[in-house]
């Protein structure tokens, strides 16, 4: 059984779509999206060779070969010319090394239409770089499983204008407010608030100073 959090992710790939999973290590997500006729085709790729053997192990036994290529490669360049791919998902890694992907070989985007982001730390970079490169939010998720808070960004070709304390919280999050939401902010206010204090006995050199600055600014 896929967890909460593929199933969210995969909740958000449109029927009929050609996916392909970066990073998709076993590739529970595209078998999920093959075998629940969600994707018509995907591609599975990873850049480690444990997780992609992993990969090609798990769509052999589920019989899928023929709808799902697993390719070892770094990032994007796992998508070929001839793919069609539309939506790309790309899972359980930080923001910015999702970013770093989606930079890397941006060529690789020109026919997608759905990205369905889901990083566990740090999604503003992710928000950043959509606001700067044309993708606007469609929907957000937030949501914890086995105690971990998990974000999920769904983005679409368009124009967004989020102000900073948006690009921080998640437009969508922020106005949704759930308990989970609200737990992973209390928790953040409460571990800048402890850095704040061992920064109360530091000697004010300029990054101290700069570094209290700005916890002070997101906290307030
Ligand atoms: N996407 C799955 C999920 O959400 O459960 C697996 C997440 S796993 C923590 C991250 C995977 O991304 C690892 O298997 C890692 O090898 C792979 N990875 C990291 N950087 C990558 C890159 N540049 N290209 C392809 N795969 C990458």
């Amino acid at each position: 059984k896929l967890s909460k959090r593929l199933e969210t992710v995969a909740s958000f790939v449109p029927t009929g779509a050609v996916i392909a999973d970066i990073g998709s290590d076993h590739a529970y997500l595209p078998c999920y999206l093959i075998n629940n006729k969600i994707a018509k085709k995907a591609i599975a790729g990873e850049v480690v060779k444990g997780p992609f053997e992993s990969a090609v192990r798990q769509v052999r036994e589920e019989g899928l070969i023929h709808k799902i290529s697993v390719r070892l490669a770094d990032g994007l360049e796992a998508i070929e010319d001839g793919d069609k791919v539309d939506t790309i998902t790309i899972a359980g890694m930080g923001g910015p090394l999702i970013v770093s992907i989606l930079e890397k070989q941006p060529e690789a985007l020109k026919n997608v239409t759905r990205l369905i982001l889901q990083p566990n730390i740090h999604a503003k970079v992710i928000r950043e770089w959509a606001m700067k490169n044309n993708w606007a939010l469609l929907d957000e998720v937030i949501l914890e499983e086995d105690a971990k808070i998990y974000e999920i960004l769904v983005l679409q070709r368009g124009e967004m204008n989020l102000t900073e304390q948006e690009l921080l919280l998640g437009k969508h999050l922020m106005n949704e407010k759930s308990d989970v939401f609200i737990k992973k902010w209390q928790r953040e206010i409460d571990n800048l608030k402890r850095v704040l204090s061992s920064l109360e006995g530091a000697e004010s050199t300029p990054d101290v100073v700069a570094k209290r600055e700005e916890i002070l600014h997101l906290i307030s």
